[in-house]
Order: structure tokens, then sequence, then C-alpha cells
């Protein structure tokens, strides 16, 4: 069964580009997973369709309202649901934790928007918060697109060569190499001689010094993470 999504937002046309277009957008299309976005504000039962209200205890902004959120939740969730909450204080988003997601049969990926959500949600409903980067947004719908978008890649037929996984920035805690493609000189610009030489054994030595200094320069804290490693 190929996995399905339910994603919860009150933004649903911020994902319909998203899962149209692109490689996310062709994998929907020949059905490698399944997503369905569903505006919370259905759930909402008085006349206003309000989804938000003020935080007790006073404060600024205001606080998505545990009614509706619990309504859609009862009506999309499964007994195998993963109930995932998009929030900047939840966990990081890793190449390890995509890759785990994109195992799980079904995910309801709950997107908070003001200055958050009521905590009862997040007691009662929600198995795992994950965090796409210490910053904030205005709203979780984008970082359900990223999450989608970073499990897809593992899922098999989802990118053309299965080999463009094990080549990326973070695998082996190292950034990618740069990449060339034709024409070999451009405005004076050309391309490293080894990469038209033919030599894989000195290309693969190259591209290793490349992910070496490249990850040394802009991401030492990941080098230090493979010390000791094979
Ligand atoms: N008051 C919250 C805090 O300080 O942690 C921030 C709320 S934020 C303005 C509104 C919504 O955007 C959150 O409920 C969450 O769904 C989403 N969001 C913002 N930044 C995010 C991030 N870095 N990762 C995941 N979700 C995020």
């Amino acid at each position: 069964m190929a996995l399905h999504i339910d994603v919860l937002t009150l933004f649903p046309r911020m994902l319909e580009g998203f899962l149209s277009e692109s490689i996310v957008g062709k994998a929907v299309e020949r059905g490698l997973f399944t997503v369905k976005v569903h505006d919370l504000r259905q759930w909402a039962t008085d006349r206003h369709r309000t989804a938000d209200d003020r935080p007790f205890g006073g404060g600024a902004g205001m606080v998505l309202k545990p009614e509706p959120v619990f309504a859609a939740f009862e009506q999309v969730q499964r007994p195998e649901s993963k109930r995932i909450y998009l929030t900047p204080d939840g966990v990081p988003l890793s190449p390890g934790l995509a890759e785990s997601l994109s195992h799980e049969q079904h995910l309801v990926l709950l997107s908070g928007h003001y200055e958050g959500i009521d905590q009862r949600i997040r007691d009662r409903l929600i198995d795992q918060e994950i965090s796409i980067g210490d910053y904030v947004l205005t709203n979780g719908t984008l970082p359900a697109a990223v999450v989608i978008d970073a499990l897809s890649r593992f899922i098999p037929g989802v990118l053309g060569e299965e080999k463009s996984l094990t080549h990326e920035s973070f695998t082996n805690k190292l950034l990618d190499f740069p990449q060339y493609t034709r024409p070999a000189e451009f405005r004076g610009m050309s391309v490293p001689e080894v990469l038209l030489s033919g030599n894989h054994a000195e290309i693969e030595k190259w591209r290793r010094a490349r992910q070496e200094e490249k990850t040394r320069q802009v991401r030492p804290d990941l080098l230090s993470l493979t010390k000791g490693q094979p």
C-alpha cells in the first residue's frame, strides 16, 4: 500500500502548486504516494468558521482552537497513523527522520498558525513534533510541504536514479561536490580538467576533496561528527 498523507491546514491553496509540479507532482500523479489537503475551517462549527481564539493568561496573538483540530483528526486518523505537528520547537528534520517517515503507511501533518496551537492538541493527538529549522515561519503549511518533499525522495521510484540519493549533501555527513554540465568552456570559465578525463578513481578523489573543503568552510560541525567513523 502506498503511503497516504493527510495535511490539515488553514491555507490549503498554498500546497496546490507544490503537489502538482516537478518530481513530487509526477510522483503523486503516478500514485507512488497520495496526499489529501484539508481546510481546517471545514471543522469549525460557528457561523464565522472561527479557528482561533485569544490565549488564556494574556499575551499577543491568537491560538488555534482545539475543537476543529480534534474533529479533523477524528475524521482522518486511522489506527496506523503517525500524527505530526510542524513546529519550531520540535525535533529537527534530518535525512534519517525523512527516510523513517517514508516507511510509514499514513501520516497526518498538522500546520499551526498565529502563536501556535492549544497545548491539549499536542498532548492528546500528536505523536511527533517536527521543526524544519531554527527560524519561525508564519504558518506550518510550507513546513508540511518540506517534510513531504524530503520524505518523498526515499520512496522507491520517486527519483529517476536511485543513485542520486547516495550522492547528496549530508550523506556521510558531508556537503555535496560541485556539478558541471556542457559546455566544457563557457565565457572563459572551464570545467575542471579531471572531470573530462574519464578517470573515475581520480574523479572520486577530486569530488571527495571538494566535499571536505566545502564542509570545512560552511558546516565544520558536520566534520566533527564524522571523526572516528569509517
Ligand atoms: N509561538 C511559536 C513558537 O515560538 O514556537 C511559533 C508559532 S509560528 C508563528 C506559527 C506556526 O508556524 C506554528 O504553529 C508552526 O506550525 C509553523 N512553524 C513556524 N516555524 C516553523 C518551523 N521552523 N518548523 C516547523 N513549523 C513551523
